[in-house]
């Protein structure tokens, strides 16, 4: 299998070649040549397997210069009932992703019982194991350098914790941060993670990683890498539990089931998308967004216009605040029917500020399955009292949004599942809001504020941290 760039002027490479890497070099993003077809047998073959056995049959489909051996050592590795052990009461953690029944054909998709409590250490805790594979076996290294407001930085940390051949090299806002995420990512000792507490907000951090990844020379010289959303990676490693989800609450590959997907940069919703493309019977998928409602406003009208960082609304569900949806390009050339001339030109309107309206194709989302919606803070807390006083479970914020939309979205006969992107324990403040009470938070994380930090403090300096880097990177 190899991979091909959207805007199609790249060539094409294989799984391990664009591993390491973000953007192809024509600024595009890669995306399988095909997608592998799953038939109505291999369906019924799948059905029952154990979260690592389905992993690998998705996987082994889409990666083929990995020996299956060792691609199925390193998941077996990854997903390992011990490393998603926050579940809830008479839950299985050997599920990885257990579902949830919220009444007949509504569900939650429990996908963050992993070591940072959000759906991303499901992706994060793989490209971990696969950068230490490819790494090692290439005797090559890496420098990760990233920015992040919470969830990002603390699974890539978790992720990549005394993995042999990586760094990582993480800005976060000082003192923007919750304390529980703060904590989290702090506490961490491990030499080869260090921790920067940038003076200043977000987007000064992400300017700064910016600034080091644009000067090309040191990029090069101390082997710059990022594990950022559009890393392939990921995506691939969320398209299992699409299938997962599938199995559970269906019976036979006749039936379809829809999910309603919490969204923010378009990666989780996208492996949805992958998935389908791959032949799972999904019926909708619906794009869920807070008050940053770019996507919401492409799928109601067909006009996409990202907004810039000084029009993106701060909100309680902070996760999803991105304006300008990094892997939306990836099914927009579905879309367009793989067209790379047509992506050039309309992401050409994109890349220097502007917008673009593909309205004529508006009907064909549709046939993908796409529908979407948007809630607001009172709507999100109106969500997580409702679903405490109907179901006695606690949801967090972003699920919240992820279950507001599904219900505007829903068809009574058709399974609804509700991607559960954070556990609540997650965003205390918001729950405190909401309900009047702290949230269960996992045993073993209690007390984790008070953990010894082991972090630096830097201003907003491009110079400062190309220093830091060299000092720590030889
Ligand atoms: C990252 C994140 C999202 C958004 O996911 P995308 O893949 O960027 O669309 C939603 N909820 C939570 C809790 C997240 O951490």
């Amino acid at each position: 299998m190899k991979y091909i760039s959207t805007r199609g002027q790249s060539p094409a490479l294989s799984f391990s070649e664009i591993l390491l890497g973000g953007l192809a070099p024509d600024g595009g993003l890669y995306l399988p040549e095909t997608y592998p077809q799953f038939t109505d047998a291999d369906l019924t073959a799948m059905r029952g397997m154990k979260y690592a056995d389905l992993a690998f049959a998705i996987l082994s489909r889409l990666i083929d210069d990995i020996p299956a051996v060792d691609l199925k050592a390193i998941i077996d590795k990854t997903y390992r009932a011990d490393v998603y052990a926050y579940t809830r009461s008479g839950q299985d953690a050997a599920d990885i992703t257990p579902t949830l029944k919220l009444e007949n054909n509504l569900y939650l998709l429990n996908l963050s019982n992993g070591p940072t409590l959000a759906f991303k250490d499901i992706a994060m805790q793989l490209l971990g194991n696969l950068f230490e594979y490819v790494l090692t076996k290439t005797g090559r290294t890496t420098n990760i350098l990233g920015a992040t407001s919470g969830d990002t930085g603390s699974a890539a940390e978790y992720a990549m914790r005394g993995k042999q051949g990586v760094r990582v090299f993480m800005l976060s806002p000082n003192k923007k941060m919750s304390r529980f995420q703060t904590a989290q990512m702090f506490s961490l000792q491990d030499d080869n993670i260090y921790n920067i507490a940038v003076n200043g907000v977000f987007d000064d951090c992400q300017d700064m990683v910016k600034a080091v990844s644009n000067d090309a020379e040191f990029k090069a010289k101390y082997k710059i890498g990022a594990v950022n959303s559009i890393n392939w990676g990921r995506i691939v490693a969320q398209v299992v539990y699409y299938f997962k989800g599938y199995f559970a609450v269906t019976q036979n590959n006749a039936q379809k089931v829809s999910f309603s997907v919490p969204s923010g940069n378009f990666g989780n919703v996208c492996a949805g998308h992958i998935a389908r493309m791959m032949g799972l019977p999904i019926d909708k998928l619906v794009v869920a967004t807070n008050e940053n409602d770019v996507l919401d406003e492409f799928f109601k009208t067909g006009v996409y216009r990202p907004r810039g960082s000084a029009k993106t609304y701060h909100t309680s569900s902070p996760s999803m605040d991105i304006s300008k949806a990094s892997n939306f390009e990836r099914f927009v050339f579905d879309l367009v029917g793989r067209d790379s001339s047509k992506v050039r030109e309309l992401w050409a309107s994109v890349d220097s500020g502007g917008a673009f309206d593909i309205k004529p194709l508006l009907n064909k989302l549709a046939d993908y399955g796409f529908v979407s919606g948007s809630s607001n803070h009172a709507n999100r807390m109106q969500m997580i009292r409702d679903t405490y006083k109907k179901y006695a479970v606690t949801i967090d914020t972003h699920t919240a949004d992820g279950l507001k939309v599904a219900l505007e979205c829903r068809d009574a006969n058709v399974p609804m599942i509700v991607l559960e992107t954070a556990l609540p324990a997650k965003f205390e403040d918001s729950i405190i809001e909401a309900l009047g009470s702290l949230p269960e938070r996992p045993a073993a994380l209690n007390g984790i504020e008070s953990l010894p930090q082991r972090f630096d403090v830097m201003n907003f300096d491009v110079a400062e941290i190309k220093q830091y880097i060299m000092d720590r990177a030889s």
